[in-house]
């Protein structure tokens, strides 16, 4: 089994998420992706942030009837904050060691990955597949790789990967990049523009009758 995860807020789920998620399970051949909404996110402001059953909700629909996409809700019902290596655990325990797992995430978010409770311990757990996201660019990784996770990972320019003699792979993905955040949808939602085209209709059915973000 090879096994994409990727966590976020999900405030709310968009169409960037959707189609990295669908060019990253083509490009590394993985059998699903796992989209898992955060309960209590560790790095983001709380107040603007709506509940995880909804965030949860909203994933679930936008997957609905999406080959190898699925919402997990495992870290929703852990309680307290949502911590990656926990998860990380949760699915090598679940899907044993012939699995493998390949966490999946935008290059601004993995830039901040040295804040992450025991973030070095992520890297012999799961594979990495790092994307773009629009104005990042890969230049700066290298010397961030090697300065805040270890000075053992060899880089191949061919393949755009690094390797470790011990740990797990960080491949880096160039992805379609959709200039969209749920940062811009709250922001429409709050001065009552409409954020057709950015989420999947029926997640923008289910922000507009919930009233979410207003
Ligand atoms: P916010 O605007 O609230 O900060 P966000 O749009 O960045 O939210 P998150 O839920 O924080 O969404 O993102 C989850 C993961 O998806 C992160 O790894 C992030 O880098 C990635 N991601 C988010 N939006 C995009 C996008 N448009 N293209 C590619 N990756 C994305």
């Amino acid at each position: 089994m090879r096994l994409g995860l990727l966590g976020g807020t999900f405030n709310p789920i968009h169409l960037g998420h959707l189609r990295a998620a669908v060019e990253v399970r083509e490009a590394f051949n993985l059998d699903r992706i796992l989209l898992i909404p955060s309960a209590c996110p560790p790095h983001k402001e709380i107040q603007d942030v709506v509940s995880a059953e909804d965030r949860l909700e909203m994933v679930r629909l936008a997957v609905q009837g999406v080959p190898f996409l699925e919402a997990s809700g495992v870290e929703v019902s852990r309680p307290g904050t949502s911590f990656t290596i926990e998860t990380l655990k949760y699915f090598q325990d679940h899907f044993g060691p012939e699995s493998s797992i390949y966490f999946v995430i935008g290059l601004d978010a993995f830039s901040e990955i040295a804040t992450w409770k025991s973030y070095k311990h992520l890297f012999p757990t799961a594979h990495f597949i790092v994307m773009t996201r629009p104005g990042t660019y890969f230049q700066d990784l290298k010397n961030f790789v090697f300065a805040h996770i270890s000075e053992e990972y060899k880089y191949d320019i061919s393949s755009n990967h690094y390797t470790h003699p011990h740990w797990c792979s960080i491949f880096c993905v160039e992805i379609t990049h959709l200039d969209i955040s749920a940062t811009q949808i709250r922001t429409c939602m709050s001065h009552d523009s409409p954020i057709s085209f950015l989420v999947p209709r029926i997640v923008e059915d289910y922000i507009l009758e919930r009233k979410l973000y207003q």
